[in-house]
């Protein structure tokens, strides 16, 4: 499927779409394009989708950020899911990446994982998952692909 948005509002209910049918079958969503390309403004779509109140902003200083309880679309008994946003930008090697217990998290069937920059990993990314592709087109304009 291959989406161009007019507008940085048209991106974020993208991710706002996607984030309200995401809900009850928790997954990972790989993002990739370069800088500007509208993974993070998808990613506060995608959080606001999934209930998330507060507002998303990229974690590049911190590589991951860690979203808890989020409401969910099934009854539990244990915890409810988390969403997780990865920035990858910053890390130098696939070490590094290892290092933030990713490979733990892909196996929690109840983290919702999206990962900006996630070709910096592709060694660990698990088979099952979303990829998102973001081009810049024009100063307003960006092309989202999504390949299964
Ligand atoms: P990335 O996370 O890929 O580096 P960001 O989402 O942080 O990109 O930044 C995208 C920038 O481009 C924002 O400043 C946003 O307002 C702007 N922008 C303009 N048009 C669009 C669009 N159609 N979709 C997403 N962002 C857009
Ligand atoms: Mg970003």
């Amino acid at each position: 499927m291959e989406i161009i948005t007019q507008n940085a509002q048209e991106t974020q209910k993208l991710g706002e779409k996607i984030g309200r049918d995401l809900k009850s079958k928790p997954r990972t969503l790989c993002l990739y394009g370069d800088l500007g390309s509208g993974k993070t403004t998808f990613l506060q779509g995608l959080a606001k989708g999934l209930g998330i109140k507060r507002r998303v902003v990229s974690p590049t200083f911190v590589f991951m950020k860690q979203y808890k309880n989020l409401p969910s679309a099934e009854p539990c008994f244990s915890n409810n899911p988390s969403f997780y946003h990865v920035d990858l930008y910053r890390v130098n090697n696939i070490k590094e990446a290892k290092g933030l217990g990713l490979e733990e998290i892909f196996k929690d069937p109840k983290a919702i994982v999206a990962i900006e920059w996630a070709e910096r990993i592709k060694e660990i990314l698990p088979k099952k998952r979303i990829d998102i592709y973001f081009d810049y087109v024009s100063e307003n304009q960006r092309k989202i692909t999504f390949k299964k």
